[in-house]
């Protein structure tokens, strides 16, 4: 008779200040001969090789009490043996984590953050066996995680298997926690850190949030969910899992208005993701192999859709207004048309290639990438759009969703890639060949008008009109006339040099200007700044004129000319058509849940 082993974790944060957590992983009932522990060196969410274990110290391992020698096999695993079966095994270790982000571990005297993948060895092959952890902090700290507890002991949790183990992360500290109920189910927000944020109101949105995303999916699957949010300096972004998300945001992005409304698309992508990637996912992204990069062609449908409902939703919930959800649809559109890398790389290209590129951006990223959370995003309306227009408004994209949902989703099994054109073609009644080998295999642009107009909804494309004053009418303050532009985006860097981030391939000075050229001057007389820049570029000149732009360049003068050409358009509206029919209205209505109203004369 032979029973699996047990796994027990001590995850031990008593010395907050030393950004050190002492670590037992008790192991029971494991078989004779060679073993290894494996620390994951990347963690799902976050498409980034990061090697955990150059954070791991002072390993040992005791094998019936008594110690043994560890080998190391890779750069993330150790061996041990064991020589008789039923082996007690105790494994110790460190784990250094001052690193503050979503997708890894920080401690200091204020709280304990912690991501599985930094901390929770994978001992030989037993992913499928469950793990206890139990946690030591110090006196008046709490948890807030979203393990089960066991026992009704908060500080005694558990982990169904590796997989869920890895994937719900704690916040240990003496964070506020307020709870709200939806079906029945407990939702902790647990927020550490002050900032300008209204924590009741913050709880009531995430709760409209939950209910809306619930609605479009017919329930929520687990018993319990957990929103930790780190209120910093800086925001951090945010990491979807099982029954949990971290998200970072700076202090005072709650007010105004304009900044809270990107904290709750980020709360909304968070929480839309415990189905869209979390339960609906391709094969390779779960069970997960945590030793190397797995690839998918699919981000675009996981994370930019994700966007795209995210929005979607909270337009639904009423949190957001249908002039904000359309006011965010035309940044969107603005920003991916800016990109010259929207016509060299497709949206598959982009999520088989995040791992070196858009988790590794450089100064070049804007001309040969595209992003597919932003790309990604807009396909997904366009797809939302053309669906509803073939189905008489009968089905949209979350009818595709929800069929990935019930199929594989609820069974926890990824799905084959092919399945996703097919389920879309299946909910349409109809051939989408050309719309994935157009948008999703390739690079042909998007013709936003074509797929707004079934909404009875059309774009507009101006410029900022630069002889604008303040209390222009809002008409004056833009012009159908494109503007003169030098190519180029320029900030100010540390030493307050004024220096090129971005030398647009489509741009008059792709050839000419660098990235890291310091800008000096134009025609012989200074700028300072990026606004004094733009103004002398397009008050003072025409598009077609030569402008002598004097630059250091790895610390040598150097005057260049450079002949402006047209800018592309910065100022961006989605807008009603002159009119629309009974089939747009209703297309509008079943898409945004609101009237279809025509532009106000
Ligand atoms: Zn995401």
């Amino acid at each position: 008779m032979s029973s699996m082993p047990t796994f027990h974790f001590t995850v031990d944060c008593r010395k907050p200040g030393s950004h050190v957590y002492h670590m037992t992983l008790a192991i029971q009932n494991l078989p004779q001969g060679k073993h290894t522990l494996t620390l994951p060196v990347w963690t799902p969410g976050a498409y980034e090789v990061q090697d955990f274990a150059r954070h791991l110290f002072d390993l040992t391992v005791e094998v019936d009490g008594k110690a043994v020698e560890t080998y190391h096999l890779t750069k993330n695993q150790w061996g041990f043996d064991t020589y008789q079966d039923g082996a007690q095994v105790t494994v110790q270790y460190q784990v250094y984590a001052f690193l503050l982000g979503v997708d890894t571990s920080h401690m200091d005297q204020s709280h304990a953050y912690f991501n599985g993948a930094q901390l929770f060895f994978l001992v030989d092959q037993y992913k499928e066996q469950p793990a206890d952890v139990s946690i030591q902090a110090p006196p008046g700290w709490h948890v807030s995680t979203g393990l089960d507890m066991v026992d009704a002991n908060p500080f005694h949790y558990r982990a169904s298997n590796y997989d869920v183990l890895i994937d719900s992360p704690a916040e240990i500290g003496t964070h506020r926690v307020i709870t709200f109920m939806v079906d029945q189910k407990p939702h902790h927000l647990a927020i550490w850190g002050h900032g300008n944020e209204d924590a009741d109101k913050l709880a009531r949105d995430l709760e409209a949030i939950v209910k809306a995303q619930r609605d479009l999916f017919g329930g929520l699957p687990y018993d319990h969910y957990t929103f930790i949010l780190h209120l910093t300096d800086r925001g951090t972004g945010g990491l979807e899992h099982l029954n949990s998300t971290t998200c970072g945001t700076a202090r005072f992005a709650y007010r105004p208005r304009k900044k809270y409304r990107r904290a709750l698309q980020l709360f909304s992508h968070e929480f839309f993701h415990l189905w869209n990637v979390k339960r609906i996912h391709p094969e390779m992204l779960g069970p997960f192999d945590y030793n190397r990069e797995v690839y998918t062609h699919l981000l675009w449908a996981m994370e930019g859709f994700t966007d795209y409902f995210a929005d979607l939703t909270l337009r639904h919930s009423g949190l957001f207004s249908t002039k904000e959800y359309l006011e965010n649809l035309a940044d969107n559109i603005k920003a991916y048309e800016k990109k010259p890398g929207r016509l060299v790389q497709s949206l598959a290209e982009s999520s088989f290639d995040t791992w070196i590129k858009l988790y590794k951006p450089d100064e070049d990223s804007p001309n040969r990438t595209i992003s597919y959370y932003l790309k990604g995003d807009l396909v997904g309306s366009c797809l939302d759009l053309e669906i509803r227009h073939r189905t008489q408004s009968q089905y949209g994209l979350d009818e595709v969703l929800r069929r990935l949902y019930t199929r594989y989703g609820q069974h926890q099994v990824g799905f084959p890639e092919s399945v996703y054109q097919e389920t879309v073609e299946e909910v349409a009644g109809s051939s989408f060949e050309d719309f994935f080998k157009d948008y999703i295999n390739g690079t042909t642009p998007i013709p936003f008008e074509t797929f707004l107009g079934y909404a009875g909804l059309t774009l507009e494309r101006t410029y900022k009109n630069p002889e604008a004053e303040e209390d222009d009418q809002a008409e004056t303050k833009t012009t159908a006339k494109p503007l003169p532009w030098l190519g180029v985006d320029a900030a100010l860097a540390d030493n307050r040099a004024l220096v090129v981030k971005v030398s647009y391939a489509d741009g008059p000075a792709a050839d000419l200007l660098n990235a890291g050229d310091h800008i000096l001057a134009i025609n012989g007389y200074q700028v300072a700044t990026d606004t004094e820049l733009k103004d002398r570029i397009t008050l003072d000149h025409n598009i077609g004129d030569p402008v002598e732009v004097t630059v250091f360049r790895r610390g040598k003068l150097e005057t260049i000319s450079v002949v402006l050409s047209a800018a592309p358009p910065d100022e961006m509206k989605v807008v009603p058509l002159e009119a629309a029919d009974d089939s747009q209205k209703t297309l509008y209505k079943a898409w945004l849940r609101a009237d279809w109203e025509p532009a106000k004369k």
